[in-house]
C-alpha cells in the first residue's frame, strides 16, 4: 500500500484519484530511499512505474521546502530538474508530474525543442517549481539566460541510456555543471552500458543501487512470434498481420525515417489508417501522429526507435518488428510497448538472414525460443 510512505494526505489524494492501489516493484524500491534523499542509480524502464517513483518523493521533498520558506520572498527559482531524451516522454513525464502535484502549489513545465522558444520562456519566467526537459533545448534557454538552475535541489535523468544513445553527453553535462552541488540525483536506465556507468560515476554520490527484478523478462501476457522475411516482402506481411481481427492498434519499427515514412505511404495505399513518427517530422505532426494512434484515428503508427521507443499508448495490440532491433534491450524494449498491466498483446518480428545473429542473442537472454508466427488468415 502506498500508505507506508508517509506522504502527504494532498499527494495520497492524488495517488488514489490516478487509479494507483499497490505499488510497482520499483515505487516500492525507490520511493523510501528518495524520500530520505539518497542519490540513486535505478535499472527500470518504461513501464515499470518509475515516473511515480521519482515524481511522488519528489514532491514530497518540494512540499516540505515550501512550508518552511512560507514566510520568506517566494521561490522563483527551480526547484527540480527532470532531464529526458525525448519530446515525447517530456510530455508524458510532465503530464504524471502535474498530476501529482494537484493542489500542493507546485507547478511543473516541459522544455522541448521542435516548438517556439516564447511560450516555454513564459513558463520558466513565471516561476516554475519543476521543469522537465529534453537536454538540446535546455541547453539552448540557459545560453539565452531565460532560466537560472542555480536553485535546484532534486535532478533526475531519466532513461539515461536513450539520451547518452541520442548524443547528449555534453549537454547533459553542461547542463548539471550549472545546478549546485548540493543535490539529490536519481538516474533512470533500462540497461547500465559503460557510458552510463561514466555519468553515474562523474555526478552521483554514493548512490544506492536499485535493480528492478524482470529486467530482460517480457510480461507473461505477451505473446512472441517471429516470421522468416525477405525485405521486399516484408509490408505484404504487415498487411496481412493487420488484417487479423484483433490487430486493432499496432506499433510498427522501422529502421530509418525514410523506412518508417515509406511503410506508412504503403499502408495507406493498401486502404489502413497509418500514422508515422520519427526525429525528422515537426513537433506538430508527430504530436498529431500520436495522438491520432492514441483516440483509434489511427490503426498503425509506425515509428523509428528513437521516436517510439519511449512512447505509453494504453491497449497497443501488436508491436511489429518491421525492421529488427540490433540488440536484445532494444527488443525488450520494443515489445514492451505492449501486453502492459496484465493486458494481453503480440509482437511479431520480421527476421531475415542477416538478423539471425541477433535473433540468437535475443532468445539467449529470454531463455527461450520464439516461436514462429502463424497467421490467422491462412
Ligand atoms: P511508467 O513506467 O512510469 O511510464 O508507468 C507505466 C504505466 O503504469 C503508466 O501508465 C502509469 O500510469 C502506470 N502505473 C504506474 N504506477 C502504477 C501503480 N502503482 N498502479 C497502477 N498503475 C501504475
Amino acid at each position: 500500500m502506498f500508505n507506508v510512505f508517509g506522504l502527504n494526505p494532498i499527494i495520497m489524494k492524488n495517488v488514489k484519484a490516478r487509479g494507483y492501489v499497490e505499488p510497482t516493484p520499483v515505487q516500492s524500491a525507490v520511493i523510501r530511499p528518495a524520500l530520505d534523499g539518497r542519490d540513486l542509480v535505478v535499472t527500470a524502464e518504461t513501464g515499470s512505474g518509475k515516473t511515480a517513483a521519482f515524481a511522488l518523493p519528489l514532491i514530497e521533498h518540494l512540499m516540505g521546502k515550501k512550508e518552511r520558506s512560507m514566510e520568506k520572498k517566494p521561490q522563483a527559482l527551480p526547484a527540480a530538474l527532470v532531464l529526458c531524451p525525448t519530446r515525447e516522454v517530456a510530455q508524458q513525464l510532465n503530464g504524471e508530474i502535474a498530476w501529482f502535484a494537484r493542489g500542493t502549489g507546485i507547478s511543473t513545465a516541459a522544455v522541448y525543442g521542435g516548438v517556439g522558444m516564447q511560450p516555454q520562456v513564459n513558463a520558466l519566467k513565471s516561476g516554475t517549481t519543476i521543469i522537465v526537459a529534453t537536454p538540446g533545448r535546455l541547453l539552448d534557454h540557459l545560453q539565452r539566460g531565460n532560466v537560472d538552475l542555480g536553485g535546484i535541489k532534486v535532478l533526475i535523468l531519466d532513461e539515461a541510456d536513450r539520451m547518452l544513445d541520442m548524443g547528449f553527453l555534453p549537454d547533459v553535462s553542461r547542463i548539471i555543471s550549472r545546478t549546485p552541488r548540493e543535490r539529490q540525483t536519481m538516474l533512470f536506465s533500462a540497461t547500465m552500458p559503460h557510458e552510463v556507468l561514466g555519468l553515474v560515476n562523474r555526478f552521483l554520490r554514493n548512490p544506492a543501487t536499485l535493480a528492478e527484478e524482470e529486467n530482460t523478462t517480457p510480461p507473461e501476457t505477451l505473446a512472441q512470434a517471429v516470421c522468416p522475411a525477405v525485405q521486399e516482402e516484408k509490408t505484404k506481411l504487415l498487411v496481412s498481420l493487420l488484417r487479423e481481427r484483433n490487430s486493432s492498434r499496432v506499433l510498427v519499427f522501422a529502421r530509418t525515417k525514410y523506412r518508417a515514412e515509406r511503410v506508412a505511404r504503403q499502408l495507406a495505399r493498401e486502404g489502413f489508417r497509418a500514422a508515422c513518427i520519427h526525429g525528422g517530422r515537426s513537433q506538430q505532426q508527430r504530436d498529431a501522429a500520436l495522438d491520432g494512434f492514441r483516440r483509434g484515428q489511427y490503426k498503425v503508427l509506425v515509428g523509428t526507435d528513437v521516436a517510439a521507443r519511449g512512447i505509453d499508448v494504453f491497449g497497443v495490440t501488436h508491436v511489429v518488428n518491421y525492421d529488427f532491433p540490433s540488440e536484445p534491450n532494444e527488443y525488450i524494449h520494443r515489445v514492451g510497448r505492449t501486453a502492459r498491466a496484465g493486458r494481453d498483446g503480440s509482437a511479431v518480428s520480421f527476421v531475415t538472414m542477416e538478423d539471425r545473429k541477433v535473433l540468437q542473442d535475443i532468445e539467449h537472454v529470454l531463455g527461450q525460443r520464439i516461436p514462429l508466427w502463424e497467421t490467422q488468415n491462412s
